[in-house]
């Protein structure tokens, strides 16, 4: 604790995000999330590898992620990890596949990489937390997010080498899928990655991982961003690692222990599409955060005083 004073909206904004997450029909709106994939297995190695896939081609239309996910896991079989154990015969299962910049010769380079890892180290998250100590003896002087960052690159390092998912070369698909974390980008696929394997089980994210959910940071697409602007939790002008660790410490001013638990519900918000940044009255109907939204702060105001 440092004893500085919390912004005076932070009772009404935590009041606001935990009504949210309260109202958030969890198990219809993990049917509709990629991470809902990960869930159909039934053994840790299986959901480490499957919701790695799934986070890392979730990009674009979520329709369309599904879709691909489905036809992607449908190839690999219903044991990722025996699968995972064959690099030239999971190549042969997913030629053909594409979604976006990504091949399935990516897929399954990044796969058989993370199988390999597992069967070094005994699973991807302790692999993940080995290098996590790594960074916080190396790295003391540093910030939380600093060793968490460094942590995150030494990890998908090893997937890479393992998996020979190079960084260089004609195509972007194998540099994209699994980003580099040391450059400015928010990162968000891996971030939302990490919550799955970190965060308590509660019908979403998995737990699998012995790491403390405090450590995470909330991961942060143009929706989330505009979102926590017009929350009053970001300044920044867009989504970059800095704009992902400003969001997440003022999140952690309502739950220090757990600040990403309401990435999911946010998510999730419905008009999160359709939010104009701006005071629309039809647009704005039905907003669940319009409260304490700060386009709709004299409204809210004038309510309190009637
Ligand atoms: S009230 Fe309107 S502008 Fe504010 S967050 Fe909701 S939809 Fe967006």
């Amino acid at each position: 604790m440092t004893g500085r004073k919390a912004p005076r909206r932070d009772g009404p904004v935590k009041a606001a995000l935990d009504s949210v997450r309260e109202r958030c029909d969890t198990a219809a709106r993990r049917a509709a999330d990629p991470v809902s994939f990960a869930h159909r297995y039934e053994h840790d190695e299986d959901r480490e590898l499957v919701a790695l896939a799934s986070a890392c081609v979730a990009f674009g239309n979520v329709k369309t992620i599904r879709a691909k996910l489905e036809d992607l896991l449908a190839r690999i079989g219903p044991v990722p990890s025996r699968a995972a154990d064959d690099l030239r015969g999971l190549r042969r299962r997913l030629r053909g596949w594409k979604h976006r910049v990504f091949l399935g010769e990516d897929i399954a380079r990044l796969l058989a990489g993370a199988r390999r890892v597992q069967r070094a180290d005994g699973s991807l998250g302790a692999r993940f937390e080995a290098e996590l100590l790594r960074s916080d003896r190396e790295r003391a002087s540093e910030s939380d997010d600093a060793r968490l960052r460094d942590a995150l690159a030494g990890w998908c390092d090893a997937i890479r080498a393992a998996g020979g998912l190079g960084r260089t070369g004609p195509r972007r698909g194998p540099a994209h899928l699994l980003p580099d974390v040391r450059g400015p980008s928010g990162n968000k696929r891996l971030l939302l990655f990490l919550r799955w394997m970190i965060r308590p089980a509660d019908g979403v994210d998995l737990g699998l991982w012995n790491v403390a959910p405090a450590r995470l940071l909330v991961p942060v697409d143009v929706h989330i961003h505009k979102l926590a602007r017009n929350l009053g939790l970001s300044s920044r002008p867009s989504p970059s690692w800095r704009t992902t660790v400003e969001i997440t410490k003022a999140l952690a001013r309502f739950d220090a222990q757990d600040p990403t638990k309401y990435d999911f519900s946010l998510c999730h918000l419905g008009m999160l599409q359709r939010c104009p940044s701006r005071r629309d009255a039809r647009r704005c109907d039905g907003c669940a955060v319009m409260p304490v939204c700060v386009h709709w702060r004299d409204r809210a105001r004038k309510i309190h005083d009637e």
